[in-house]
């Protein structure tokens, strides 16, 4: 029975951690553990969380996008207490076109929106299905279900890999988001943070409506009667403050407001 160590304990290690052979003996070691006080130190209980297809991917990363899609459209349906929804989408991409897009007719109910359906600044937006999640309530449905599993949790803050060779592994998995950048034995300098900030608000709105071009803006209807706006990213900046500009920008972005237009909006 091998023995792994996950370091790391967001989504991308407890997803790992998930898809090892359940004789495999897990732990996951992390600084911060689903369930924990809001902290700006990890990534994964910050984000939207939708599935978006991601633009320049190559087939290998096509095919990765794809399958986990599926994955989380099955998990929609088997387990909605993890929060995971099947969701319509509205994709609008600035000066794009049909043949340009990689997942074109892949995911389900996909057409091509009309004319009128879009803003009268916006020329190429799709529709089809996608998924969302409320990455808290996720992230600790996740854990608990791999705890049930055997997978064990240990706190700890590591300055480098090498630190973890006293936990006996055979496998030893970096989970750590960031962290590769500033692992002293590892120092990858092509890790870059992207700094996003987000407003939630309440909202009946029930889609999720994302516009890429010159501006990247998004409007997310979560199951829980609330909406992330967002979207702001800024490459390289490790800033975790609120910046009020930006919070205002977000909250009256004339297209978000377009997309979920005459809907009453309380800032939580
Ligand atoms: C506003 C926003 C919106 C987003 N929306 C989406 C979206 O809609 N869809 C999507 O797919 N993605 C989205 N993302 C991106 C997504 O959140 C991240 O890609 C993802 O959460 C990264 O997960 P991770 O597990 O790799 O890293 P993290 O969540 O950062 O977790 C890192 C883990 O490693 C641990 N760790 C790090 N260093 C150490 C150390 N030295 N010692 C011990 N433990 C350590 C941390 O404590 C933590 O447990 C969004 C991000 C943001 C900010």
């Amino acid at each position: 029975m091998a023995k792994v160590t996950i370091l790391g304990a967001g989504i991308t290690g407890m997803a790992i951690a998930s898809q090892l052979p359940k004789n495999y003996d897990v732990t996951i070691v992390a600084r911060n553990i689903p369930g924990d006080p809001e902290s700006t130190e990890w990534a994964s209980p910050w984000a939207g969380a939708v599935f978006m297809g991601m633009d320049n991917s190559n087939e290998r990363e096509q095919k990765m996008q794809l399958d986990a899609f599926w994955v989380w459209w099955k998990l929609a349906l088997s387990h909605p207490e993890s929060s995971v929804r099947q969701v319509e989408m509205q994709d609008l991409i600035d000066s794009s076109n049909l043949e340009k897009v990689w997942y074109r007719n892949k995911l389900p109910d996909f057409r091509v929106m009309s004319k009128d359906e879009l803003p009268a600044d916006a020329s190429f937006g799709m529709s089809y299905k996608s998924i969302i999640l409320i990455p808290p309530v996720f992230l600790c449905w996740l854990k608990n279900r791999l705890e049930a599993s055997g997978v064990k949790f240990q706190r700890r803050t590591v300055n480098s890999l090498a630190e973890l060779q006293g936990m006996g592994h055979d496998i030893l998995i970096n989970a750590t988001g960031i962290g590769p950048r500033y692992l002293t034995d590892v120092v990858d300098d092509k890790v870059q943070e992207v700094r996003g900030q987000t407003v939630l608000v309440k909202s009946k709105f029930n889609k999720i409506w994302i516009r890429r071009g010159k501006d990247y803006t998004y409007a997310l209807g979560r199951p829980d009667g609330t909406t992330i706006l967002g979207g702001i990213k800024q490459f390289g900046s490790t800033v975790t403050n609120v910046d009020d500009e930006l919070r205002s920008d977000v909250s009256t972005s004339p297209s978000v407001m377009g997309a979920i237009t005459r809907l009453m909006l309380i800032e939580i």
